[in-house]
C-alpha cells in the first residue's frame, strides 16, 4: 500500500530548530525579540514598507487594521464572500457591519463592478483577498477606494512574494496582512504580520501591539517610562516562533522554487486531460509573479465533487474543497449589513477542488494524485 498523500504537510527547510534553540537559550522568548526584528526587517525590505509588525496570526493583523482605521458601529466594510472567515470577523469584531461582494472570474478576487455598485457613504473600507496568491484587480479596487476616500486593505494570506506588474502584493493597499499558519507557504505554526504602507500608521500600530502602551518609544529612549496610551492587545509574535519563521523566510528562494515546481508539474500532467474532463486549471495572469500557494481545479459541476473527493480518498489521496460562501453563513444573518447576491461565489465555491500541495510533494506523488483525480472524475462523470 503506497503512503497516504495528505492535503498539506508543513515542511522544514533547514535551520528552524537551530534558531528556536538559540531563541530559547538567549532568554528572550517574548515578542519583539532579536529574531522578530530580523524577520520583520526582511519583510519590510521586501515590501519597501513603512514598517512590518509580526503578529500572532493573520486574523490578529486584520483586527489591528480594523482598530487602526477606527472602524466601528455604523461603519460598513466591503469584504468578498469567497474568503476565510477571518477577513470578515476581524472587522465585525470592531462593531462594523460587513457588506459581502462577489468575486469575478478568472482571478477569483473581488469583482470591481459589484464593489462599485455596493459603495455608499457608510462604507469605510474595502478589504480585498488575493485568492491563491493571484492578484485581485487592485488597480480598479484602488481607484474605487480613492474615489470614495476610503482605505484599501489587502488580506494577503496567500500571496507573500507574488507580484502584480512587478510589484509585491501587499503593497497596493494602505496596509496588508500575512499569515504564517501551518497551511500557508511560510509557516511557524500560528503567526502573521501587518504590513504598513503608510508612515502615519506606524506609531499607533506599535501601541496597539504593545497592549496599549508606548513601550516602543520607551525602548527607543524617547520617553523615560511607558504608560497606557489607549486601545491595544497582546498582538505580538513570540520570538520562539519568529526564530522558526526567520529560517523559512531566509530560505524563501528554495521554498518558492519547490512550490513553483509542484505547480508546473501539476499543470503539465493535468493539461492533457482538461478538455476531456471539462475541468479548468488555475488561472495564471501573464503579468504576475506567482505565489504558488495552492493548486485548484474547477470541476464542470458541483454535483461531481463529493464523489470525486470520496473516490480519491479511497486511494489515500486527500484533496480539499475550500470556502463556504460567507454571505450565506449563519453569522451573516447577524453580522452582514444587508444580503447581497453573490452568484459567482456560489458557483465557484461548489466546483472548486484543491489538490494536495506542499514543498516536498514529489513528482511521483503528483503523478499518483493526477491518476486518482482523472480516474475519479471519469468515473463520476459516467455515473452522473
Ligand atoms: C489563512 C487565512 C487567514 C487567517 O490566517 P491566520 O494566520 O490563521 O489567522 C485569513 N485570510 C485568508 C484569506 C486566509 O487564507
Amino acid at each position: 500500500m503506497p503512503d497516504s498523500i495528505p492535503f498539506n504537510r508543513p515542511c522544514l527547510v533547514g535551520g528552524e530548530l537551530v534558531n528556536v534553540e538559540a531563541a530559547v537559550r538567549s532568554g528572550h522568548s517574548s515578542a519583539k525579540g532579536p529574531f522578530t526584528k530580523r524577520a520583520a526587517a526582511l519583510l519590510r525590505e521586501a515590501h519597501g514598507a513603512a514598517d512590518v509588525l509580526l503578529t500572532t496570526s493573520c486574523t490578529d493583523a486584520l483586527e489591528m487594521s480594523a482598530m487602526l482605521l477606527d472602524l466601528g458601529p455604523g461603519d460598513v466594510v466591503i469584504v468578498p464572500s469567497f474568503t476565510f472567515t477571518s477577513t470578515a470577523t476581524a472587522f465585525a469584531r470592531q462593531g462594523a457591519r460587513i457588506r459581502f461582494c462577489d468575486i469575478r472570474e478568472p482571478e477569483l478576487g473581488l469583482d470591481p463592478d459589484h464593489v462599485r455598485a455596493s459603495m455608499g457613504p457608510e462604507v469605510k473600507a474595502i478589504v480585498t483577498v488575493h485568492y491563491a496568491g493571484v492578484p485581485s484587480d487592485v488597480d480598479q479596487l484602488g481607484a474605487i477606494a480613492a474615489e470614495w476616500g476610503v482605505p484599501l486593505i489587502e488580506d494577503n494570506a496567500h500571496g507573500l512574494f507574488a507580484t502584480h506588474h512587478g510589484r509585491l502584493l501587499g503593497t497596493f493597499g494602505r496596509m496588508s496582512a500575512l499569515s504564517f499558519h501551518e497551511t500557508k507557504n511560510f509557516v511557524c505554526g500560528e503567526g502573521g504580520a501587518l504590513v504598513l504602507n503608510d508612515e502615519r500608521d506606524v506609531d499607533r500600530a506599535h501601541v496597539l501591539l504593545d497592549k496599549g502602551t508606548n513601550r516602543r518609544a520607551f525602548m527607543e529612549g524617547l520617553v523615560d517610562k511607558y504608560t497606557w496610551q489607549g486601545h491595544g492587545s497582546s498582538f505580538g509574535m513570540s520570538d520562539l516562533l519568529a526564530a522558526f519563521l526567520l529560517a523559512q523566510l531566509e530560505h524563501a528562494d528554495e521554498v518558492r522554487s519547490r512550490r513553483r515546481h509542484v505547480s508546473e508539474t501539476y499543470r503539465r500532467m493535468l493539461a492533457p486531460f482538461a478538455d476531456e474532463l471539462r475541468v479548468a486549471l488555475p488561472y495564471e495572469p501573464a503579468d504576475a509573479g506567482p505565489a504558488d500557494h495552492m493548486f485548484y481545479v474547477l470541476l464542470p459541476n458541483a454535483s461531481l465533487r463529493p464523489g470525486v473527493i470520496a473516490a480519491m480518498r479511497e486511494r489515500d489521496v486527500h484533496p480539499a474543497f475550500h470556502y463556504v460562501p460567507l454571505h450565506r453563513a449563519p453569522a451573516a444573518a447577524v453580522l452582514a449589513d444587508r444580503f447581497q447576491e453573490c452568484p459567482v461565489t456560489d458557483d465557484i465555491s461548489g466546483r472548486l477542488l484543491r489538490l494536495p500541495f506542499y514543498n516536498d510533494l514529489t513528482d511521483a506523488d503528483i503523478e499518483r494524485v493526477v491518476e486518482a483525480f482523472v480516474g475519479a472524475v471519469r468515473h463520476q462523470s459516467a455515473v452522473a
